[in-house]
């Protein structure tokens, strides 16, 4: 239970004065309801109104504060503006209009005579001075409610700076002084003011670095206090130690030698699955880099222990192919391999699951279907999850946590993810790196074209289909819609058709599950020479023989996105070449992205650069995943300051794991503050 305390700051905005339905729907538009929201919703700079004697001192387009009396309205027409001619001490006009309404209000605010004080922007309009829409016009006796300096916040339609400022205002006495968590000494390292001087200063100055340093790494504190907390939990949980004898692994038969890196990692995973603490593990590698293997020897010691290992998949398409990979690998082994989708049904599914129940199944591939309530596991001892970034922590955690005894957790991502984030999102994992690609791979030839080529490309493309070659054309996300995203991809693969008839397959996001595997197939099988996609394929799928990529409007796709997507070729010792059509619309940040992909096929120095080109919450779709987004902490923060966090975190639950002591309690607060509450019932408790 949220303490006490804290409460007023997670009441709903409506407490406040003044919230009519009319600025309800800007401020739900930004996600603010709740009083905290507000209060966290910084500003982003100043404005500074100049306050003028004379319109002669005023220079236009700034904005500036004088004194003014009306002498004339003025109704332009039916439907034009309403303007209040006002002159300063010299006599000199300024026109203050009013767009829309007949001039009620104007009237109401500005008699004729009554000598006021306006602010806003001034203007030229012709030869003439105006100000539209004063942001403030006050009696002369109330001059000092007019700040000189107002902060400036991020706003969406329907709510001014102005309000928003005079709303923060309002709820700020609402929150509560808390005890200090940071600690000390790097309290007074940094001269950081505390959490409420911060708070409030920052909206009175929205420069103020120390201010904004110390609330970012109050949230990214509380953000690595919770995984930190999430790993001590699942440290203390006892899992099943499992030390294969080897007796199915050295039956394997491989065509290649395992590369350094899959080797020390599979060392690693060895050395983890013999403990008895369950494995927590994350294992980074680029596209191509062979982690199936290192999955496969994890899900063998399994075996090798007479125990069960499941490969979760994100797709079907995925499940599918890594079931086909390890039968393939695994044919002529005693080991029986199954496969669970949300799609088997009837009478293959009882058999599973009956299989799964008396353990006659050892390894099982599948999609979320195979950690579902009905499905029952003889002996569950190994978890390995493909693709991590859409399995977030809830659910890692829901997974360590459901079993009785809990299995090691062997997750893989293909995502090279740039150092700080790793500690953001994984903080509670240890982590193997395959930072080594298998011997012969060719790095992709990159080339940027302007879209105006199209008619070479598909020339080139009929060379390359009529040499017996493969490929994909992949379309870019329209306005961020699904719909119109299938449409141009079904307009290309119908361009496309013109010319090369049923060579050409289509997929994208909105096909039924069967259909679009079956297009896959025939592209795996070779019926289908081009297959023009969504970013379906972004993930995981392989066919060698696919040394083409094509992607259009390349520019509107992100540096990871492209990354991956380049990644489907380049599978077999073929050379492979990725063309990035661009249009001609180029911002300075697309520009770097595509040059950066032509120079180099290194996916971790990607991540970083994607990293710092484009900010943390892009990378790795957390938008979907909905965790880690920092409300506070900007990319650069999380640069700076995260290491410090990580270490003071695991510092403070090393030492106060139950988070009894001082420092600890007001760490809590910390934890509930950023609603990272499923963290506080991780606790160890006594
Ligand atoms: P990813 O890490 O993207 O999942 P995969 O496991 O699919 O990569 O491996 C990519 C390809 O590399 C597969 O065809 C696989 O058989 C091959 N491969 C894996 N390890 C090696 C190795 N040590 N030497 C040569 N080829 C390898
Ligand atoms: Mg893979």
């Amino acid at each position: 239970m949220r303490p006490e305390l804290l409460n007023p700051l997670f009441a709903e905005i409506e407490v406040l004065k003044g919230i009519g339905p009319a600025i309800a729907k800007p401020l739900a538009k930004l996600g603010l309801s709740r009083i905290v929201d507000l209060l966290f919703h910084l500003p982003t700079g100043l404005v500074h109104r100049q306050r003028v004697a004379r319109l002669d001192d005023a220079v236009e387009g700034t904005i500036i504060s004088v004194e003014v009396t009306p002498t004339e309205y003025r109704q332009s027409g039916v439907r034009g503006p309403f303007r209040v001619l006002a002159v300063d001490r010299d006599g000199d006009v300024l026109a203050l209009t009013y767009f829309g309404g007949g001039g009620g209000y104007a009237r109401k605010q500005l008699p004729l005579g009554v000598k006021k004080l306006v602010s806003g922007k001034l203007e030229l309009y012709g030869q003439e001075r105006q100000i539209v829409h004063p942001d403030y016009v006050i009696a002369l006796e109330d001059g000092q409610q007019l700040p000189e300096n107002e902060a400036i916040y991020p706003l969406s339609e329907g709510i001014t700076s102005r309000r928003m400022g005079q709303l923060v205002a309002q709820a700020m006495p609402r929150a509560p002084d808390l005890a200090e968590w940071i600690e000390p000494s790097l309290l007074e390292k940094r001269g950081w003011p505390g959490w409420l001087a911060a708070l409030k200063d920052i909206h009175q100055r929205p420069a103020n670095s120390l201010a904004r340093d110390r609330l970012a790494y109050d949230e990214l504190f509380a953000n690595q206090l919770a995984l930190m907390l999430v790993r001590a939990s699942s440290r203390r949980r006892r899992g099943m130690p499992l030390s294969g004898d080897g007796h199915l692994r050295d039956k394997l038969t491989l065509l290649y030698v395992l590369t350094g890196a899959q080797r020390r990692t599979i060392a690693e995973i060895e050395g983890d699955m013999a403990q008895q603490t369950p494995m927590v593990r994350l294992l980074q590698g680029d596209v191509g880099s062979g982690k199936t293997l290192v999955a496969l020897h994890a899900l063998l010691i399994a075996a090798e222990c007479g125990a069960q290992g499941a490969m979760l998949a994100p797709t079907e398409i995925l499940a599918r192919q890594h079931y086909e990979t390890l039968r393939a690998q695994l044919a002529g082994l005693p080991v029986n391999v199954a496969i669970l989708t949300g799609r088997d049904k009837g009478r293959a599914r009882e058999a599973t699951l009956m299989g799964l129940a008396d353990g006659s199944i050892h390894i099982l591939v599948g999609t979320h279907a195979i950690f579902q309530e009905a499905v029952s596991y003889k002996k569950l001892a190994l978890a390995v999850v493909d693709e991590q970034h859409r399995f977030g922590v809830a659910q890692r955690l829901l997974l360590t946590q459901k079993a009785e005894s809990p299995p090691h957790l062997l997750v893989m991502t293909a995502t090279p993810i740039p150092r700080t984030l790793t500690l953001t999102h994984y903080g509670e994992m240890d982590i193997s790196r395959l930072d080594e690609m298998p011997p012969g791979r060719q790095p992709i030839d990159t080339r940027v074209l302007s879209v105006e080529r199209l008619a070479e490309v598909v020339d080139g493309l009929a060379r390359h289909i009529a040499a017996g070659g493969q490929g994909y054309w992949v379309c870019p996300l329209v306005e961020e819609s699904e719909t119109s995203d299938r449409a141009a991809a079904e307009a290309r693969a119908a361009a496309l058709k013109l010319r090369f008839g049923e060579k050409i397959g289509l997929v994208h996001g909105r096909m039924k599950g069967p259909d679009k595997d079956a297009v896959m197939q025939r592209f795996q099988e070779g019926e289908l020479s081009i297959l023009v996609a969504t970013t379906v394929i972004e993930v995981g799928v392989d066919v060698p023989n696919a040394t083409l990529m094509i992607i259009e409007n390349a520019e509107r796709f992100g540096l990871a996105q492209l990354h991956q997507l380049r990644g489907r070729v380049g599978r077999g010792a073929q050379h492979s070449v990725c063309l990035l059509l661009r249009g001609d619309a180029l911002s300075e940040t697309a520009r770097a992205r595509l040059a950066l992909m032509r120079e180099t096929n290194d996916g971790f120095r990607i991540a970083e650069e994607d990293l710092r080109l484009r900010g943390a919450g892009e990378i790795l779709g957390v938008r979907q995943s909905g965790e880690a987004q920092f409300r506070l902490a900007t990319p650069e923060h999380v640069t700076s300051l995260i290491q410090f966090a990580t270490d003071d975190a695991r510092l403070l639950v090393d030492r106060d794991g139950g988070l009894e002591e001082k420092r600890g309690k007001a760490a809590r607060l910390a934890l509930y503050l950023f609603e990272r509450d499923a963290a506080v019932a991780l606790i160890r408790s006594g």
